[in-house]
């Protein structure tokens, strides 16, 4: 089985307008400190460095917020004090999160002098009426003028689109990935519309503004994309990402294969193995108590949390059955300290392999392409 990794996870916080359909913990403001911040990150991670000493970090990840808004010099400051403070593999992934307006563009040379070696570009559609209502601030040409830039200055990239708009049309979304893949390398993320808690979009469909495409059409354009990105020779390695051989995302395997990651910055979680024990952490959301914390304490954790051997179990099968992959058997015994027969009820297994919403073979728990489309479903009636 692949090792799942080690990783690290740094949170900026900021971006230059809130989109209407984000939940992720992300802030406007007019003026960061740069100095302040830098400083309080660096903090944070030689806090969190002493608690997973000597583990070979494979991946970082800059993700946000919008860090691409960040000052090179902080993303090399950052990089370099990992390098420093643990070993780290040969072929370290390190990504930055970018949005493909312009003035980030313009710092793509000095984010790849500052040791980054990915990019993942939040595209989200190539159409102009499309791209106004998700709130973005970039039009097609500006995204794929980013993409080509992306792929000329960095050694791997990625960019995401949003699809299931309202109103869209199969022939439409098939359109529009033919025009993604012209400029596709090895990876690319598509996401569908979902109406998150507390966003602005939630509001408008309340207020009848628009109406989310039913779960149908949905899982038709789900199908159809499958179908186009096998042709095209990028697998569905996971529900929503597809790439080729060996270009899959090596941070968010760490996630999926439910690895170890430190999370630093405002809001970020983490999951540390210390010998028997698993502890989950999640730090300050709020940008300045963030701040304030970290400058006090060196640190901002709110919640530093054991997770007990059921909470292991399901969080495995939670992100590992997202994963074309699956989940090893050993992995399902790992984590959860029980023979396999009885970490899983066999009943409610041979009900979802006799529904063709599981697999087991060749010591792997996979979920089917039906069992994947209706994960939270599948794990509800796997463990109670
Ligand atoms: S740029 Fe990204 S993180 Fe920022 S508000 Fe938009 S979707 Fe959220």
């Amino acid at each position: 089985m692949s090792s799942p990794g080690f990783g690290i996870y740094l949170h900026w916080p900021f971006c230059r307008s809130k989109c209407p359909y984000c939940d992720f913990n992300s802030h406007v403001r007019e003026r960061v400190d740069h100095g302040r911040w830098r400083a309080a990150l660096l903090r944070e991670l030689e806090h969190y460095a002493a608690e997973a000493k000597g583990r070979t970090v494979t991946s970082i990840f800059f993700g946000g917020g919008t860090p691409s808004l960040m000052e090179p010099e902080t993303v090399a400051a950052l990089i370099a004090r990992v390098r420093e403070l643990f070993p780290v593999a040969g072929d370290l992934e390190i990504t930055l999160e970018a949005n493909p307006t312009s003035a980030e563009i313009g710092k793509f040379r000095a984010f790849r002098a500052a040791g980054i070696n990915r990019v993942s570009l939040g595209v989200q559609s190539l159409v102009a009426d499309d791209l106004k209502f998700l709130g973005r601030q970039h039009d097609g040409p500006q995204a794929l003028a980013a993409v080509q830039m992306a792929a000329a200055t960095f050694e791997r990239f990625s960019f995401d689109l949003i699809y299931a708009r309202p109103g869209q049309s199969l022939d439409q979304w098939r359109a529009e990935l033919d025009r993604a893949l012209e400029f596709a390398a090895g990876h690319i993320s598509l996401y569908q519309l979902t109406i998150e808690p507390g966003t602005q979009f939630e509001q408008a469909v309340a207020r009848g503004d628009f109406r989310v495409l039913d779960e149908e059409r949905a899982a038709e354009l789900y199908e159809a994309t499958v179908m186009r990105l096998g042709k095209a020779g990028l697998a569905d390695y996971e529900i929503s990402n597809f790439a080729k051989p060996g270009q899959e995302s090596r941070h968010n395997l760490t996630y999926w294969r439910y690895g170890d990651y430190l999370g630093i910055g405002p809001g970020a979680h983490g999951r540390l193995t210390r010998g028997a024990d698993k502890f989950a952490t999640r730090q300050h959301r709020a940008p300045e108590a963030w701040l304030d914390l970290v400058e006090r304490d060196d640190h901002a954790t709110r919640q530093r949390d054991p997770v007990s051997r059921a909470e292991r179990l399901s969080e495995l099968l939670m992100m590992g059955l997202r994963l074309k992959e699956g989940v090893a058997l050993a992995r399902i015994e790992d984590e959860s300290a029980l023979p396999f027969a009885q970490a899983l009820d066999p009943s409610r297994l041979q009900r979802l392999i006799d529904g063709n919403f599981l697999t087991l073979s060749g010591n792997r728990l996979t979920a089917t392409q039906q069992g994947r489309q209706r994960l939270d479903a599948v794990l509800a009636a796997l463990v109670a």
